[in-house]
């Protein structure tokens, strides 16, 4: 059994929408109350509240606020339930002090968990939530298994998902018996030891051009309304006008929000696409542990971005290897680019220009990507 996530987008009519919005508001409250709870008592001298005794105070928050009976009670126990996470990364990681959640910056989110099949999938487009009732959603990937939760959120766009985790069973891919080592470079995001290169995409540069001309915008609009916003001010109107309530610049901030999701999208597509291949092409895959790599902290943004795209690329082939039966190994090698795969023989340091050499001993051309991944297949 695996736990498996489906993305579905949801469509909820008005009603749905607003329950939607007072669910993730609750949350919100619930969480700022819990969490002022906690710093007073810690201030006070008192010991932690842990996750089972933070649910049992949500009963007398309840008669003390009633409006959140409108809540999906599970999704307060899960309010818990991740305050209760915050706190024990602050204990055992160091973590930082858990914060307060501003309507302005947090995520509209919550997360309902599945008792008493209050969670069901009615038909392959409609599905049934607690509180809210039946709403028509769209995927690409039926949920199947067993439901363990449901998380509602709002994307910037104002698109609404959920997120249904569940049990899957997962048959395994037929093996291949193939093995294959992955080098990740800049250029190419992945070449794999039987030579085929996979490209970086920069789907930020495709869109940056559309996505500028909204920044432009969206500053001068912002610039614009705060001047009107401060001769409000002076003029000691009645009510301020705030910046929400001018629709250009409500709109600008929207299409820059959209251009910075799309490319997020497509950059995951990209990666899922991959990911599948590779591990329904091969049975063991053997990467490089970016550590060796000495690439982590560098400031150059072409990095940055391979640096990012590699590390979902290894959580993607990690977590598909895992449901699908088959194998992903770190291998810590070193000189994977200098050392000649067929002979071993080590031709120094060669300049990132450098792209193809030839081995002095026995005289192999080498591509230097192809040649890496030998290496680290071999290690
Ligand atoms: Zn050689």
């Amino acid at each position: 059994m695996t736990m498996k996530t489906f993305k579905l987008r949801i469509y909820p009519n008005a009603t749905q929408q607003i329950q939607f919005e007072r669910n993730f508001g609750m949350c919100r409250f619930v969480w700022n109350e819990l969490l002022n709870m906690q710093t007073k008592r810690h201030e006070n001298g008192g010991k932690y509240i842990n996750e089972f005794g933070m649910n049992y105070l949500l009963k007398p928050l309840k008669q003390e606020y009633p409006w959140l009976k409108e809540a999906d009670a599970t999704s307060l126990q899960g309010v818990s339930h991740n305050l209760h996470l915050a706190f024990q990364k602050l204990f055992k990681k160091h973590a930082g002090y858990p914060k307060f959640k501003s309507k302005r910056f947090a995520r509209p989110a919550y997360r309902s968990n599945a008792v008493n099949s209050n969670i069901v999938l009615v038909d392959d487009a409609h599905i049934r939530l607690p509180k809210v009732g039946v709403i028509r959603f769209r995927t690409g990937q039926l949920p199947d298994g067993r439901i363990k939760t449901a998380t509602v959120v709002r994307s910037s766009m104002g698109k609404y998902y959920v997120l249904v985790a569940s049990d899957v069973e997962i048959a395994s891919w037929p093996k291949t018996d193939a093995l294959v080592g992955i080098d990740m470079g800049i250029a190419n995001l992945a070449i794999t030891s039987d030579c085929k290169k996979y490209v970086t995409k920069r789907f930020d540069k495709i869109l940056a051009k559309k996505k500028r001309y909204w920044e432009k915008r969206l500053a001068r609009r912002r610039r614009q309304a705060e001047k009107e916003i401060a001769w409000d001010k002076h003029l000691k109107a009645v009510a301020p006008r705030q910046l929400s309530d001018f629709k250009n610049y409500m709109k600008a901030k929207v299409m820059v929000a959209k251009f910075s999701e799309k490319v997020a999208n497509q950059r995951r597509d990209y990666l899922q696409k991959i990911s599948t291949e590779l591990v329904s092409r091969y049975d063991v895959i053997k990467l490089e542990d970016l550590k060796t790599k000495g690439l982590l902290r560098n400031h150059n943004l072409a990095r940055a971005i391979a640096n990012q795209a590699w590390r979902e690329l290894r959580q993607m082939l990690a977590y598909k290897a895992a449901w699908y039966g088959k194998q992903v190994i770190t291998v810590s090698t070193y000189k994977t680019s200098q050392r000649c795969s067929v002979c071993g023989y080590d031709d120094g340091k060669h300049e990132l220009s450098v792209r193809e050499w030839t081995c002095p001993q026995c005289h192999t051309h080498h591509d230097r990507d192809i040649n890496a991944a030998k290496n680290i297949l071999a290690a």
